[in-house]
């Protein structure tokens, strides 16, 4: 009865690729929906956010239908992404990507998932509101 969200649409917000009123469909799903949400745990096994100096930096790794896995980095000045073969893979690739990027960085309180297993954590729109609240405002 319930309309549960399709493999390729959960796919498309994993790589943020929805926009607009499908985004917020999704979203709003998702809030509601405890298998909907697993899906997505399921198909992201890497979903952490880094407080750096240069502001949130993402890493996501996401499961394609075909059986790759798609490894992500983002943040204010960053957009990479790598195909790779195995989850193993890209969370290695993610993880020697970062440390090479900021070898600085360490862990505080605000890294972390970005959205906690059963629900509890932030919904990935709010982090991103957030970041457009107080990060650096726009000079004028
Ligand atoms: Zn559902
Ligand atoms: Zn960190």
């Amino acid at each position: 009865m319930a309309d549960h969200i399709s493999d390729g649409v959960l796919q498309e917000y994993s790589l943020d690729k929805l926009a607009g009123l499908a985004l917020a469909a999704v979203e709003e799903h998702l809030l509601i929906c405890d298998q909907c949400r697993t899906w997505l745990d399921a198909i992201e096994p890497v979903s952490y956010v880094h407080f750096t100096e240069d502001g949130p930096i993402y890493s996501r790794a996401t499961l394609l239908m075909e059986g790759k896995v798609m490894a992500r980095h983002w943040g204010k000045e960053l957009a990479v992404n790598k195909e790779c073969g195995s989850v193993s893979t890209a969370r290695k690739y993610l993880n020697e990507y970062f440390a090479k990027m900021f070898p600085e960085h360490k862990c505080d309180g605000r890294c972390g998932p970005t959205r906690e297993h059963g629900g509890s954590g932030p919904l990935r729109t709010t982090v991103e509101r957030e970041r457009h609240t107080h990060g650096p405002a726009r000079e004028v």
